[in-house]
C-alpha cells in the first residue's frame, strides 16, 4: 500500500527527463494501456520485471545463420512479422535485505524512441530512481546501460551503486571497441561505442568492475556467460529453495535462439557464445530453474525444456 507522500514522491520525474521524453515514454500507460511491471517472489526476495519498452531490428541479425526460407517460415508459423523483430526489455528489481537492486539498467533512448520507459513503471510501483541502492549490469551494451544517464549527463539512479563486468569496461568503455563483427551498417556500430561511452559516463567514477562468477550481495549470483561479448554475465538470484536465473542476451528471442538453435549476430565470439548457451541452457532445463530472458516477450518468465534436436522455451502461467 503506497501512502500520499510515497505516491505524490513516485510520480516525480529523474532530473533531466523532459516532460516530452516522458509523455511519449509514457503514452502508453496515460492512454489506458497495459502495465509495464510484473510482480513475483524468489523465496523471500520480492522480485518485479520493470519493463524498459522495447528495441528491435532486422530479423537476420537476431539470426545469423538461419537459412533465409527457414527464417521466414518460422516467423511466420510463429505469427511474428518478417521484416522487423521486436525485443523487450526485461528489467529486474529485486528487493533484499533492505536494498533495492535492479539487474539491467535498459536501454533508454540509445536504440530507437521506444525504450526508455523504466521510469514510468518504477513510478507506477511508487519508487523513484533515488530509492534504487544498486544496478547490476550484464554486460555494457547499450540497451543494457542506457538509462544510467539523464539526458543533461547526471546519474539517472543518483544514490546506487553500479556494477559492471571488467571485461566489458576493459573492452568498450576503456578501449575503442572493433565491432566489425557486428552485422550492421558502419554508422549503427559508430553510434553503438559512442551510446555506451556516453551512457556510462556519469558512472565511471565510483563504478564498481566484477568478474563473472563473483557474488554481488548475498542471494545474488554472477555466472561467467562469455561470448556475446567479453565479459557478459548470467544472474542466479537465490532464497532459500527458490532460484531464478537470468540470461542476460543469450538468445534474444525464444522463437529464433531457443526453439531454434541460431546464432545472434552481435555475439563477439560466436563459438564461446554457443558453448555458453548451451552449458547455461542444460543447467536451466536441469534444474527446471525459472528463468527471465532480458529480451523475451513480457514479462519475460518461462522455462527451458530439453528436448530431442535442442531446447525449448516454456512461459510461466501469469499470476495475479
Ligand atoms: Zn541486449
Amino acid at each position: 500500500m503506497l501512502t500520499a507522500a510515497s505516491a505524490v514522491a513516485g510520480l516525480a520525474l529523474p532530473a533531466g527527463v523532459t516532460f516530452a521524453q516522458a509523455s511519449q515514454a509514457g503514452s502508453l500507460p496515460s492512454q489506458g494501456g497495459n502495465v509495464g511491471h510484473y510482480r513475483f517472489r524468489v523465496g523471500d526476495i520480492s522480485a518485479t520485471v520493470l519493463s524498459d519498452g522495447l528495441i528491435g531490428g532486422p530479423p537476420r541479425v537476431y539470426a545469423s545463420d538461419a537459412p533465409e526460407a527457414e527464417l521466414q517460415d518460422v516467423l511466420t508459423r510463429a505469427f511474428l512479422p518478417t521484416d522487423r523483430m521486436t525485443l523487450n526489455l526485461n528489467t529486474l528489481l529485486i528487493e533484499t535485505n533492505g536494498r533495492r537492486i535492479l539487474l539491467e539498467a535498459g536501454a533508454g533512448q540509445t536504440m530507437g524512441p521506444q525504450g526508455g520507459r523504466i521510469f514510468q513503471n518504477l513510478a507506477a510501483i511508487g519508487l523513484r530512481p533515488e530509492d534504487i541502492d544498486v544496478v547490476v549490469v550484464s554486460h555494457t551494451h547499450p540497451d543494457h546501460v542506457g538509462n544510467l544517464r539523464t539526458a543533461d549527463g547526471g546519474k539517472a539512479f543518483p544514490r546506487a551503486t553500479v556494477f559492471a563486468p571488467r571485461a566489458d569496461w576493459d573492452f568498450f568503455v576503456r578501449n575503442d571497441p572493433d565491432l566489425s563483427y557486428m552485422p550492421v551498417p558502419e554508422e549503427f556500430r559508430r553510434n553503438f561505442a559512442a551510446a555506451i561511452t556516453r551512457s556510462v559516463e556519469a558512472v565511471a567514477d565510483g563504478i564498481v568492475l566484477y568478474e563473472a562468477g563473483a557474488d554481488i550481495v548475498p542471494g545474488l549470483t554472477t555466472l561467467p556467460a562469455f561470448g556475446h561479448t567479453p565479459g557478459m554475465a548470467n544472474f542466479l538470484v537465490q532464497s532459500g529453495n527458490d532460484q531464478l536465473l537470468l540470461t542476460a542476451d543469450l538468445a534474444y528471442h525464444p522463437v529464433v535462439n531457443v526453439d531454434r538453435p541460431w546464432m545472434p549476430g552481435p555475439d563477439r565470439d560466436k563459438e564461446t557464445a554457443l558453448a555458453s548457451r548451451r552449458r547455461i541452457f542444460d543447467m536451466a532445463a536441469a534444474d527446471r530453474l525459472l528463468v527471465l530472458g532480458f529480451h523475451y516477450p513480457f514479462p519475460g518468465l518461462g522455462r527451458m525444456l530439453k528436448t530431442d534436436s535442442g531446447y525449448a522455451w516454456v512461459p510461466v502461467n501469469w499470476q495475479f
